[in-house]
């Protein structure tokens, strides 16, 4: 089996090594710079989420003008040869006879994990019935000929049947098919991916063997992105030879005590990674990089700043209103800030984080980490000093502030209310720049809205719009990038 893998992997430049820490590894075998594919892969199955199931084609996932299926009119598909690929596959064996999935729980991902054990199930045994039966019933020949030869199925398949499940599935070896059913189901909980799109909004769920071979670490030097079905992950670092590419297994905005409980509840497993740190074995050994030593304390910093609690008394509540305050406290004096004598400590943080960061996006990778070693030095002081200068005792990088300011980006650039929407878009980027690796998607897309933003401002407001111009057009050459 690991020999086609290993074949695959290779082609990529990319080889398996064991690791006595995390077990499977996946290193580069070249040096790789940030923004290279590193591989595209297929998934086994992938449906788009309930709320998306009449915009986005049941089999591939783009969203095209669709067409439902004449039978059962409940799946839709953007071309015949999608709904080729998913009648012979799965779909002609529950099309009209079952009840459509009601999705009461998608919360839990009950429905999700059943409708995606449907799919696999059939998808594997209808390859293998055609598989077995090549030179008899020529009808059954189809499911190989029918998928697109670059899914290479029969790969896929063969990982699949080798993913951990990290659940106990069937103490027994039997051949009863329902503990295979049973030890497919036990995979998908670590192994199943989110699909998501540019602005990282789930829309589908997906079985992607190839991807799940990637490990988890909360500072990925690789992300996952999605172009209809299809699974790419990319490099968002320069990577060495010999290096580990590691992807995130869940959002790494999240301070470490959140990304602990999510990791040991839905995957099993203590994170010793670079942002976690705190293990002797990370500090001596071998596996960490001369770089990985160069950056790892100064990005252990930044949970400490996301989880530091400035004022016992204020509780989430208390929290939300601050920030909803400030941000009218914003409002008011847009345009004047500099005639602010005390600005709210959002404004006062964001300012301190662009100007210190987004020169630093092109620099070197020293250069970058030393600016926001010192960037991360000063927020700290400023969160720690709580005095008079800073009337309000708030957290702007706390995991509370991100949606509030957030839905409040989003509000003000449905109402095209740009002016409010650069200014908190402004604090949105800083959360950003702060909480995800400097090449993250998160940060070029946010990038791009508030660029996009900025202009209409300029375009709005033609009279002292030379220095808002400039920003932008700063703003709008990093987005490109
Ligand atoms: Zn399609
Ligand atoms: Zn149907
Ligand atoms: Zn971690």
């Amino acid at each position: 089996m690991s020999c086609s893998l290993d074949e695959f992997l290779s082609k990529h430049g990319l080889k398996i090594t064991q690791n006595p820490i995390s077990h499977r590894t996946i290193t580069t075998i070249n040096p790789i710079r940030a923004g290279t594919t590193i591989v595209k892969s297929y998934p086994l199955a992938a449906f788009p989420l309930p709320t998306y199931e009449k915009e986005l084609c049941n089999q591939c996932l783009k969203n095209t003008k669709l067409q439902a299926c004449s039978a059962c009119k409940k799946a839709y598909y953007c071309s015949t040869i999608c709904q080729k690929q998913a009648w012979f596959t799965q779909h002609k064996f529950i099309c009209k006879k079952q009840q459509h999935p009601k999705y009461e729980n998608v919360v839990e991902g009950a429905e999700l994990d059943e409708e995606m054990l449907r799919r696999v199930a059939l998808l594997i045994s209808s390859f293998q019935c055609s598989h077995n039966n090549r030179l008899g019933d020529s009808k059954l020949n189809k499911v190989c000929d029918i998928l697109p030869k670059e899914m290479n199925i029969t790969l896929l398949i063969e990982v699949f049947e080798t993913l951990q499940s990290h659940k106990e599935s069937h103490p027994h070896h039997t051949l009863l098919y329902i503990d295979k059913l049973v030890s497919y189901l036990c995979r998908f909980g670590c192994n199943n991916f989110t699909i998501h799109d540019k602005q990282m909004f789930g829309i589908g769920e997906g079985t992607y063997p190839i991807g799940s071979l990637f490990n988890h670490s909360c500072r990925p030097n690789a992300v996952v992105m999605y172009d209809g079905n299809v699974q790419i992950v990319r490099c968002i670092e320069d990577v060495n030879a010999g290096e580990e590419i590691a992807i995130a297994y869940l959002d790494v905005v999240h301070p470490r005590k959140k990304r602990r409980e999510i990791l040991r509840e839905k995957y099993f497993f203590e994170c010793h990674c670079r942002k976690c740190g705190d293990d002797d074995k990370i500090i001596d050994g071998k596996s960490i990089t001369t770089r990985g030593f160069q950056d790892i304390y100064v990005i252990e910093k930044i949970d400490v700043i996301m989880e530091k609690e400035l004022n016992d008394s204020l509780d989430v509540s208390d929290h939300k209103q601050r920030i909803v305050s400030e941000l009218e406290n914003l409002k008011k004096h847009f345009g004047d800030h500099e005639l602010i004598e005390k600005p709210p400590i959002l404004f006062f943080l964001t300012n301190l984080v662009l100007s210190s960061i987004l020169p630093q996006l092109d620099n070197r990778f020293e250069n970058y980490i030393q600016a926001f070693d010192t960037l991360l030095n000063s927020i700290h002081f400023y969160l720690s000093s709580s005095s008079s200068d800073f009337p309000s005792v708030l957290n702007p990088f706390s995991i509370d502030t991100l949606p509030i300011v957030a839905s409040s980006f989003y509000e003000f650039e449905k109402k095209q209310e740009w002016n409010d929407a650069v200014s908190v878009g402004k604090i949105v980027l800083a959360i950003y720049l702060i909480a995800y690796p400097r090449f993250h998607p998160m940060i070029g897309w946010q990038l791009f809205r508030l660029g996009q933003c900025m202009s209409k401002c300029v375009k709005d407001d033609d009279i002292g719009g030379g220095k808002m111009r400039e920003e932008t057009l700063v703003i709008l050459r990093h987005a490109k990038r």
